[in-house]
Parts: C-alpha cells; sequence; structure tokens
C-alpha cells in the first residue's frame, strides 16, 4: 500500500487539516469517530505489555484516544509543540496547567487582566492549597521583574487579554521567565495558533480554550495544554489520574474545524479589522480598542507578535452601565450570549453580566469600564454586522 506520510515541511495550514489517525482496512476519507472509552487485547501478553507502558496501544479514554490524538497532533503541528495534552475544556486545560507545578509554598505571578474562571481559580482555590499569587499589571510589563520571588514557579499571562484587550510582549516576557528560571504559561485563546505562537517567542506553556475560535461554531467545550514534551508529561500525569479528558466526540468536531481555522481567523481579522476603523471616532463613543489600530497603547507590540488582530472589538460606549445595556437590547442581528469566537457575531457587556459580581474598583483593575462592549466579529456580511451596530448604537441614545 502507498505510505503517505504528513511531511513535517508542509505548511501548519496543510498540517492542520492533512494530519489523520492511522486509516482503518475501510480506507475511510475523513478521520474516525472512536467513541469508546476503553481498548482490547488480542491476549494478557498484549495486555500486560500495554499496562506497562512497553508499547504505545491505547488502553483508556481518560488518558488517551485516537480521535483525540488526532487534535493533539494537529494543534502541536499549529502551535509548533513537541507534545500536548487536550481537555474537557479550557479551564480544565489552565486549572491542569496549574495544579500540574504547583505545590504548597510556591508562588504563582499572573496577570491581572485574565479571564473571569481563572480569576477565581487564582484567588479562591490556589490559596485554600497554599499556593500564593501576585497580580501585575501587563501594560506595565518594567515592574514585572521585581515582583518575581525566590518560590515563584511559574508567570500567566493572556495575551490579548480577555476581555480588555491588552497585549504584552511575549519575547520580553520569556526573557525575564527563562533568567528567573519560572515557567512561562500563556493563554493563547484570543489569538489562535494562526495569529501568534508564544512557544516560538519564548514560551514554555501555552494553554487553549477550543472552545472559542478553535470550534468556531458555539457547538462544544474543549481545552488543551501544549509544550515541551517534559512539560506535558506532567499535565499528563495530573489529569490521567484526576479526569479532566477530552471527550472523543469532541475531539472529532475540534479537529473538523482546525481544517478552516486559517481561513476563518483571516475573515474574523479582515472584518474586526473594518469594524474598529469604521467605529473609531463615532460620536457615540468615548474610544475603541483593537490591537490593529494604530490608537491601541501596545500596537507596536501586537503588530511585531501578531500577523492579525483577531475577531474581537472592544468599545466604551457613551452613558456607561444603563446605555451598554440599552445598546445590547437594540441590536436585531448579534446574538447576547457568553460565548465569542463563533461564526455568528456576539456583543455582550462585561459589567452588567460577567463581572457584575465584581466590584466597581475590582472591574476597573480587570479593565472593565461600565460602557465596555465586547464585539466577537462573526463571518456573516460585513455590512450586516456594521448596520446593526450603527442602528444600536443610534437607538440606544
Ligand atoms: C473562555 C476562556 C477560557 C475558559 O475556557 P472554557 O472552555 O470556557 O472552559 C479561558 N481563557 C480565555 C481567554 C477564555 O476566553
Amino acid at each position: 500500500m502507498k505510505k503517505r506520510k504528513n511531511k513535517p515541511t508542509y505548511h501548519p495550514e496543510t498540517q492542520a487539516i492533512r494530519i489523520q489517525s492511522e486509516r482503518t482496512s475501510h480506507m475511510e476519507h475523513s478521520g474516525p469517530l472512536y467513541l469508546t472509552s476503553s481498548f482490547c487485547y488480542e491476549d494478557s501478553e498484549a495486555m500486560r505489555a500495554a499496562f506497562a507502558d512497553e508499547t504505545d496501544a491505547f488502553i483508556y479514554s481518560r488518558f488517551s484516544n485516537p480521535t483525540v490524538d488526532e487534535f493533539i497532533q494537529r494543534m502541536c503541528a499549529l502551535e509548533g509543540a513537541e507534545s500536548g495534552f487536550a481537555t474537557a475544556s479550557g479551564m480544565s486545560a489552565v486549572f491542569g496547567s496549574f495544579m500540574a507545578f504547583l505545590k504548597t509554598g510556591d508562588h504563582l505571578l499572573s496577570s491581572q487582566s485574565i479571564f473571569g474562571s481563572t480569576h477565581t481559580v487564582i484567588t479562591k482555590f490556589l490559596p485554600k492549597w497554599g499556593i500564593e499569587y501576585t497580580y501585575f499589571d501587563m501594560t506595565k510589563p518594567e515592574t514585572i521583574e521585581a515582583l518575581i520571588k525566590p518560590n515563584t514557579k511559574m508567570i500567566f499571562v493572556e495575551t490579548p487579554s480577555n476581555p480588555g484587550l491588552d497585549v504584552i510582549d511575549l519575547a520580553a516576557l520569556a526573557k525575564i521567565a527563562k533568567k528567573h528560571k519560572v515557567i512561562l504559561n500563556v493563554d493563547n485563546c484570543f489569538a489562535t495558533p494562526v495569529l501568534q505562537k508564544p512557544l516560538s517567542l519564548g514560551a514554555d506553556l501555552v494553554t487553549h480554550s477550543a472552545t472559542k475560535w478553535i470550534d468556531g461554531q458555539g457547538r462544544v467545550l474543549g481545552g488543551i495544554v501544549l509544550g515541551r514534551k517534559e512539560l506535558v508529561d506532567e499535565v499528563y500525569a495530573f489529569c490521567r489520574s484526576t479526569g479532566p479528558s477530552m471527550s472523543p466526540f469532541n475531539a472529532w468536531v475540534l479537529s473538523r474545524s482546525l481544517e478552516t481555522l486559517h481561513i476563518r481567523m483571516a475573515r474574523h481579522s479582515e472584518s474586526a479589522t473594518s469594524l474598529a476603523k469604521a467605529l473609531e471616532g463615532n460620536p457615540h463613543l468615548e474610544w475603541v480598542k483593537y490591537p490593529m489600530l494604530a490608537s491601541h497603547p501596545q500596537h507596536e507590540i501586537a503588530k511585531q507578535q501578531m500577523t492579525g488582530g483577531g475577531g474581537i472589538v472592544c468599545f466604551e460606549i457613551k452613558g456607561g452601565l444603563e446605555r451598554g445595556r440599552r445598546f445590547l437590547d437594540q441590536l436585531e442581528l448579534l446574538s447576547l450570549t457568553a460565548n465569542l469566537g463563533d461564526s455568528r457575531s456576539i456583543a455582550s457587556h462585561p459589567a452588567s453580566t460577567t463581572h457584575a459580581k465584581l466590584s466597581e474598583a475590582d472591574r476597573l483593575k480587570s479593565g472593565i469600564t461600565p460602557g465596555l462592549i465586547r464585539i466577537s466579529v462573526g463571518l456573516e456580511h460585513f455590512s450586516d454586522i456594521i448596520a446593526d451596530i450603527e442602528q444600536a448604537l443610534e437607538a440606544s441614545k
């Protein structure tokens, strides 16, 4: 039989499409879905060898599964990673990446501008196990090095951050992490490997919520941790026993999604850039924020480390909290939903929803102003997206 190997010299776009679990005797074209919890052995010797790690035979889908492996291999090709472990959600990826490396007495240095549930894990749960944390302001990178303590084990950052779209220089941060022998863990959810590859900039670990742009159609939850094999092995050891593994069904959906990730991110970025440019200067808005606008405070860094701005545009509507809510009520096309990174455009108002439980002072520290609106720009015709936003701005006066 003709052997078709996926050549490592192929471009990541090609690899994300062509890496596939080995063909079965049916010679299927598309990768099959191995929806099975466990795997069988011909005899007791084969079973013994599998459990003794002498073969790479599959054992149990909490450890590994061919469909999940396909997704992991595709993500490794995209991020330029040696190894990966896929999880049930983005939060289990973030949590697994913390628990694999942090123990009682250790210190985590994290950006303050992070996803809400990550903030909860860091401030409410890690301290229960005696793991300390310090937050830094990612817009003041010169303050970070002084916050590293002898027990600091990890630096965690999201860039661009959710929802504030702050950007930090990953290569510079990686230098600091290396100098102090600290693991640099980057949540690359907003950029995706299409627009930014943290490992190539010196990060040690990349974490993802695959629920967002990677799925791209708001169907399944998923997450992944990627990096050098020796590090991912630690994450695997923790997750294999504690059980946050990705379902083969979700992996199958997400692998199909990766085949269109490049063309989708190009379109999301193109429409988001057009939206940001069109809205900048709009009389209903205080400001518009998007990494590829020259007015973005870290625009130069974004241009250097990202090949596109991504699909999220933020703006501050004049009139604060109440006007923000009125704006949502006037939208006709855009969805009001908690997700982002969908083919359907979404509007959200963090101050009255995801971040409503925080005090106003804490919201401001994470960059959540009262009239902040986050738009996840979808794949609809651009004219329809902007028309809906403009009419809702007008009608919410
Ligand atoms: C959504 C999100 C997460 C959490 O992912 P889930 O799949 O919802 O668990 C983590 N980080 C960022 C930046 C996110 O946007």
